[in-house]
């Protein structure tokens, strides 16, 4: 539980305040945006009542719709699925294209193949599909029984008035039990006995879709916060979507290639793009986000690799080269400080590790 608690603090903490849109419909978990003719990204609200914590854009292929990642629940995905109806004019679902393995990009596939259940073809990078059945599986099945233990230590914290450190519940404190409580057994009940759909076509570098006048192509430029990460480009409308390889912030390190990431995004960034819908935070007008995280990048892995030739440990490491850091990037990314931390400390074991 705690992991997963983490991984999603450091998710949200990476998505700035969502603007309120003219645009219809309504929803509570997400921003309906026309970014160009008939391609939406569904932004997500930061006051989200469910697990999203993704971003979603999805795009009309004649009569068909292909849709960009899943979300953590199959909640956030029933409602991405809801919009899609309504603002396509009941046009079905197809395509959905994973841009990495995280839980908070593939949770949802199987409510896409149940909500249209017509046959859904799921793309993803080779590596991702290997990703989602060696990693993700395992990791859901984790989250799985974690809720359901958390759910039985609540329910004994509220049973005996004491909390986890054994320490009396105050009224408010009891308050802030009973709604977490509800809350995780809520989240409980959405992932339990979820399945998640694979992949059943994958590529290698590119692959492309047609339908009506559109072109979408889906292209790897190479590993950078996964081993397989896609990025979606509309040629003729100047759209890209690039899951977590470019978000509004420093990106979630865990699983990250920091190494190969500059270089990944060089090549993104040789698109003709006019318009990013990263996988968390806003729209992005130009391409200039691409170019910052990209000199990051660089420039940290540069610096990391200078103190690990002076023998220098990991802490020192991190002390040393985020200050080195500070004056060119922290004012471009408003988590440096948190996030820089784990960002040298994962090039550190990535560049140590045999
Ligand atoms: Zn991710």
């Amino acid at each position: 539980m705690r992991k997963f608690l983490i991984f999603l603090i450091v998710l949200l903490c990476s998505v700035t305040l969502t603007q309120a849109q003219s645009k219809t419909p309504e929803s509570n978990i997400f921003t309906v945006q026309e970014v160009a003719p008939q391609v939406w990204a569904l932004i997500l609200k930061p006051t989200s009542p469910v697990q999203a914590i993704s971003n979603t854009a999805f795009f009309t292929l004649g009569d068909r719709v292909a849709i960009v990642d899943s979300h953590f629940t199959p909640a956030a995905a029933r409602e991405a699925a809801r919009l899609v109806k309504i603002v396509t004019g009941n046009k079905p679902i197809h395509y959905l294209i994973n841009t990495h393995w995280h839980p908070d990009h593939v949770q949802g596939n199987s409510t896409y193949s149940s909500f249209f259940p017509q046959a859904l073809d799921v793309i993803a990078h080779i590596n991702t599909r290997r990703d989602i059945q060696e990693k993700e599986i395992p990791s859901l099945k984790e989250t799985q029984d974690d809720l359901v233990k958390e759910i039985k230590d609540l329910q004994e914290q509220l049973k005996n008035g004491k909390d986890e450190k054994g320490v009396d519940l105050t009224t408010e404190k009891r308050q802030e039990t009973e709604k977490n409580l509800q809350q995780t057994k809520d989240l409980q009940l959405d992932l339990e006995n979820l399945e998640i759909t694979i992949p059943n076509i994958t590529f290698d570098k590119s692959l492309f879709l047609h339908g009506g006048d559109r072109e979408v192509q889906v292209l790897y430029f190479g590993r950078g916060h996964t081993e397989g990460d896609v990025v979606v480009f509309l040629p003729k409308e100047n759209v890209l979507i690039t899951g977590d390889l470019l978000t509004n912030a420093i990106p979630f390190m865990r699983d990250a290639y920091p190494q190969d990431w500059g270089q990944t995004l060089a090549g993104a960034e040789k698109l003709n793009v006019s318009r990013i819908i990263p996988g968390h935070g806003q729209v992005q007008e130009g391409k200039e986000r691409i170019t910052l995280l990209k000199e990051f990048m660089f420039d940290m892995v540069a610096a990391v690799k200078e103190q690990v030739a002076a023998g220098k440990s990991k802490e020192d490491t991190v002390k040393i080269v985020k200050a080195a850091l500070s004056e060119k990037h922290a004012k471009k990314f408003s988590n440096f400080d948190r996030a820089s931390n784990s960002a040298i400390e994962r090039t550190y074991s990535r560049l140590t590790e045999k």
